[in-house]
Parts: C-alpha cells; structure tokens; sequence
C-alpha cells in the first residue's frame, strides 16, 4: 500500500485534486494535509471539512497558532507586496518542517482518521499538489523544494474539469470564489495582494476590508511607536508610555483595549516630516511607495482611477525557495 498527501489549500484545484488521487488509489493510504494560517474566510472550513467528509479521506490540520499579522508582530516587520513571509512560515516551514524532519508545530488536528490506513503516513509518500497550465511555470521549482519525495500536479498533466468534481460530490464551492476572487486564501486579507484585490475586497466583504484597513493602520502606529522606544527617539511631549514592546503594543491594540484603556504614543505625535516619511508602511506599494488600504478606500471613493490588474496576493506552498 503506498502513501500519497495532498496538500489541501482550501481551495477547489486542490479538492479536484484530492478527488483524482482517491479515483486513482481507491486501495492505498491517502491523507489530505492543510496548513492553517488562522486567518481564514469561515466558509473555508466548511468547504474541507465537507471535502474530507463526502471523499471519506482523513484531514490533518497543522498551525502554528500565528496569524500572518501575529507573525509580523513576532518579526517586528510589516510584509507587503514586496517582502514578507508568511506563506512560508505559516504553510510551507510547517509541512517541511513535519514532512522532512517529524516535527509537529503547536497545533495538530485530525478530522476522520479513521479513514487512514496505515499509521505511517509519509514514508515514500507522493505529493500532490492543486495548480494548473497556468501556474506550470513553477512545476521544476516545486519538485525541486520536495526532493526527495515524488511530486505530482494531476491538473496539468489530465483533463479534471474542477466544477463537474464539486458537482459529483455535491459541495458547493468556496464563498470567496462567489465574490469573484481567484483564490480562498486567508479570507481575502492577503498582505500581498494589489489594488485590484482589495478594490474587489471593498466591494464584496466590506467589513472584512474595513477591519484589515483598521488593522493596517494600527499596525503602523505599533511598529513606528516600538521603533520610537528601541531608538529611544521618544518627542520630549509624550510623557507616558505604556508600551515597552511591539508585542505588548499588539496586544493592546487586538485584545485588551475594551477593556484596559492605554495611551498610545501615535507616530505622528512629535515626528519630523523626515521621520514621517521613513516610518510610514503599508501593505501594498505603488511605484515603490507606500500606498495603504485608506488611500485606496479614499481614491475609490472620490472616483479615482486605481489599479484594477494589480492582483497580486499570496503563492501560498507554490513560491517555496
Ligand atoms: S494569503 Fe497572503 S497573507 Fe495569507 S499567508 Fe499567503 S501571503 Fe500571507
């Protein structure tokens, strides 16, 4: 009996993918492996809950426990389009990490191991993995990182047409795919993504986008105000600080502060225009510059022309290097 691990994004290629390994080896010992971001869109687990469900295939869920802005706490880093990890800390270090050396990160969670067949579930185990003609540029790459196991991509190489596979099972397709992006990763949110993403974010989940602006904004008030304390560049008018760390001033600002009100020493509070200008992060950059979600929100709101080609967004288990 042989073993075989797809590696379960949430996404539909993926369970197209799961669907074409289980047809194949109906007999041999198959396990759909998800990485957990904790970020994700709700209906994401619904999807492969379902998925392991109706295809009778057991599910093993690991995370870290981070989020990708928890991680940028952690790194005391803000990623945007053009640096930023968490892809690879959060998915792809993960499944090297327990696929090549046996360790297991903070969380692990199974859903139907009854159906696993055999306890040892990696030894000569083949990948799957869910991309397509489009993203066949990164084939060699991808067998390459997951020497010395053997890699396939049953979508490039057959025929699999994804909607009669959701049809044949009776699942219904992730919500993210209703709204019209290309992807179900981290409910929309991805740090990465450009113009055109979010602009479909503001439309389509506009809570979701005014929480990530919020949080985009807050998160650079808590990265300018921790490098105002290690360079201890504190302005001579505020008197109080409360926060002694990045992470401390993350807590504050995504736990505690119903509860324990705190002053918040605002980057703009005693900054040189210099300053300003070094300190000020965003997520996306446009033509090398910051270029946060609020600008976008006010430039779509006064009609303004954006971007709406620039998608970007995460390569999440694919850009491994
Ligand atoms: S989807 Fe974006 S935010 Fe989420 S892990 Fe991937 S790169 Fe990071």
């Amino acid at each position: 009996m042989k073993n075989h691990i797809i590696f379960f994004s949430g996404g539909k290629a993926s369970f197209a993918t799961a669907d074409w390994v289980k047809m194949k080896y109906p007999n041999d010992n198959i396990l759909l492996y998800f990485t957990d971001t904790c970020w994700e869109h709700e209906d994401l687990y619904r999807f492969i809950n379902e998925a392991s469900d109706k295809l009778q295939l057991p599910m093993l869920t690991h995370s870290t426990g981070l989020n990708p802005l928890q991680l940028m706490f952690e790194k005391k880093l803000v990623y945007n389009s053009m640096i930023g990890d968490c892809s690879k800390l959060l998915k792809m270090k993960v499944a090297r990490d327990f696929l090549k050396k046996g360790e297991s990160p903070a969380i692990e969670k199974w859903r139907n191991k009854q159906y696993l067949k055999t306890e040892d579930f990696v030894t000569g185990s083949t990948l799957y993995f869910g991309i397509g003609f489009d993203e066949m540029h990164r084939q060699d790459a991808i067998v390459r990182n997951w020497a010395p196991f053997r890699v396939e991509m049953p979508l490039i190489e057959n025929n699999i047409w994804i909607e009669k596979i959701l049809l044949k099972h009776g699942i219904r397709q992730p919500k993210m795919y209703d709204y019209g992006f290309s992807h179900n990763n981290c409910s929309g949110r991805c740090v990465k993504a450009g113009q055109g993403h979010y602009r479909l974010l503001k439309d389509r989940m506009p809570e979701v986008f005014q929480k990530i602006m919020e949080q985009e904004h807050h998160l650079w008030n808590c990265v300018s105000a921790y490098r105002y304390i290690k360079a201890a560049e504190l302005p001579p008018d505020v008197e109080e600080v409360e926060l002694q760390s990045l992470d401390d001033a993350y807590r504050d600002y995504f736990y505690d502060r119903a509860e324990r009100p705190r002053l918040y020493i605002h980057p703009s509070a005693g900054a040189t225009p210099e300053h300003m200008m070094v300190k000020r992060y965003s997520f996306m950059k446009r033509s090398g510059e910051p270029y946060t979600i609020r600008d976008l929100h006010y430039e779509v709101e006064k009609d303004m022309q954006i971007d709406m080609f620039e998608i970007g967004g995460c390569g999440c288990f694919i850009d491994f290097n």
